[in-house]
């Protein structure tokens, strides 16, 4: 079976906000709803596939958000050593998925064509626009272009047998989702496609988007590229801590399996 991975959530940071921070038109229940950040590795036949590279503790200040564990301790923990790692997957170029670009020396990045033009294009003039980016992570990237270390992609493309990238927009306009097949059928990381499990659920939207309309559309597409709706792993939902096992006892609430039943089901 070389098309078959083991999937992993390794939490990193955490911000405690309010529900109506998280929705387009608010949230009339105002409860406390936080954002957990994460990147994921994907295991298999074919290497290790690192989804998303974070941010460390310098850009955790500056954006008030607090640090729970690097990302290079959470890899380790599951026995992944950054500096080995070979492909990196970037869902979009916002700050909590691109930062920490010094931390896989030998890993060539994947992106989606639109998501480079749309960071270093017309739209960054406007400061709304350009909240969620960081001109120094953009520029690492850019960087790596020069440095031939980028791999652009366009719509649907496969990294691998039983990996595929997939085009969402929406929320960032190059906004890519992964679709890992596992033991337990196929898999779908959401990254920010949507943030928590109510986005998708709900047809709610989180605030920070670039089309509204493309990012309700790419509800549709998830549902349709993921098994069911046990199979959608949301980018920011706390609630995969809970949901799935612990890598092993000691990463509870750290590293969770992703590639095995959410609990209960
Ligand atoms: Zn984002
Ligand atoms: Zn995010």
């Amino acid at each position: 079976m070389d098309d078959v991975h083991e999937i992993f959530a390794i939490r990193y940071a955490h911000h405690d906000r309010r529900s109506p921070e998280n929705f387009i038109g608010g949230d009339p229940h105002d409860i406390l709803q936080p954002l957990a950040y994460f990147v994921w590795a994907i295991v298999g036949p074919h290497g290790t596939f690192v989804v998303d590279t974070g941010f460390d503790e310098m850009m955790a200040q500056k954006r008030g958000r607090t640090m729970t564990k690097p990302i290079g301790e959470g890899l380790a923990s599951i026995g992944i050593d950054p500096a080995a790692v070979e492909h990196v997957i970037v869902s979009h170029l916002h700050y909590d998925h691109c930062g920490n670009y010094d931390l896989f020396p030998r890993a060539r990045y994947h992106l989606q064509d639109c998501e480079m033009a749309y960071a270093t294009g017309r739209c960054m003039c406007h400061t709304l626009i350009r909240f969620p980016f960081e001109a120094e992570d953009v520029v690492a990237m850019v960087r790596k272009v020069f440095g031939g270390r980028v791999v652009f992609h366009e719509g649907t493309e496969q990294m691998a047998p039983g990996i595929t990238l997939h085009h969402i927009g929406g929320h960032s306009r190059g906004l890519q989702c992964v679709r890992v097949n596992t033991r337990r059928g196929r898999v779908v990381l959401a990254s920010d496609a949507t943030h928590l499990y109510a986005h998708i659920n709900e047809g709610r939207v989180f605030p920070v988007t670039y089309s509204v309309a493309e990012t309700l559309e790419g509800y549709t597409t998830i549902k349709k590229l993921a098994d069911s709706a046990d199979h959608i792993v949301p980018g920011h939902d706390p609630q995969v801590l809970t949901r799935y096992p612990a890598a092993a006892p000691q990463l509870e609430n750290w590293v969770v399996r992703l590639d095995v039943p959410p609990n209960g089901v």
